[in-house]
């Protein structure tokens, strides 16, 4: 990291890249997870690696949902491990709720490297071992988790999930929350709260949130889950990406 030239107008882009390489090296990210990773890159290119109002918005209304639940869980990947692990353990602390590693390529050597790397970065408890849970609707080793954890999980957040368990969660009656760059994804689509923003920027932004939001009263958590919009949210993800309004893509040009 100390290589890159801090001056560089897309440092941020490449300091994020560069978890992920390492991330892939220590065997945390899964190679998927640096085509991921290039996705992503192009969708907060598009949106000019800036968190728009409505994403803040949709990030209050995570924290207030996390702070509500009677059983959260924050479901962990091998790049939500790899780029924020601090940040996730921070956020567990904030809410209250159990961090579960959830990967959509198993392997118990993963598993067990990124459950290390989490407590490495601070985490007593790290659920998505014991695998003793299934959701339905899914094929075998897509389907583990937790039945302690995200099976009894009432809120699940959920970064960077694919489609098919987004939906297969949401079916389960469970209120999720999906950060994803790309508006137009079915995971964000099937999301209670979609936080179209870089999980580098959401995670800490939903702590701050929770951080503030720790002491409201039950009705003031209630009206911000209620005055969220989730159409509206994704709407005006796409519309920025359309118009690239924040002219934030002017003079970052490629790498
Ligand atoms: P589906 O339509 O089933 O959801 P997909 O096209 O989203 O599939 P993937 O390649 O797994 O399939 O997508 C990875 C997703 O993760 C992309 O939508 C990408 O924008 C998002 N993503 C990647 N990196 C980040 C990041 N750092 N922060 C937030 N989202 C990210
Ligand atoms: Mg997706």
């Amino acid at each position: 990291e100390s290589e890159l030239p801090r001056d560089h107008p897309r440092y941020q882009s490449l300091l994020t890249r560069h978890r992920i390489e390492e991330g892939v090296e220590k065997g945390i990210t899964s190679t998927q997870g640096l085509i991921a990773e290039g996705r992503g890159e192009a969708f907060d290119y598009l949106l000019g690696e800036e968190t728009l109002p409505s994403a803040d918005a949709a990030a209050r209304a995570a924290a207030a949902h996390l702070l509500l639940a009677d059983h959260p869980v924050l479901s962990v990947n091998g790049n939500v491990a790899a780029l924020v692990p601090g940040g996730i353990v921070s956020l567990a602390d904030a809410t209250g709720a159990d961090l579960e590693v959830n990967l959509f390529n198993r392997t118990e050597e993963r598993m067990e490297a990124i459950a290390e790397h989490l407590r490495e970065h601070g985490a007593d408890e790290v659920k998505g071992l014991a695998a003793d849970g299934r959701i339905p609707g899914l094929s075998h080793e897509r389907a583990k988790v937790d039945a302690d954890g995200i099976g009894a999980a009432d809120v699940v957040l959920v970064p960077l999930e694919d489609g098919d368990r987004a939906e297969a969660l949401g079916e389960l009656g469970k209120t999720e929350i999906v950060i994803d760059l790309n508006p137009m994804s079915r995971s964000p689509r099937m999301a209670a709260v979609p936080v179209i923003d870089n999980i580098v920027r959401a995670v800490p932004n939903v702590a701050e949130h929770a951080r503030e939001l720790r002491d409201a009263p039950r009705e003031g958590l209630e009206r911000v889950v209620e005055e969220f919009d989730r159409e509206a949210a994704l709407r005006d993800a796409e519309r920025a990406i359309r118009e690239g309004d924040l002219g934030k893509r002017d003079g970052k040009g490629g790498t």
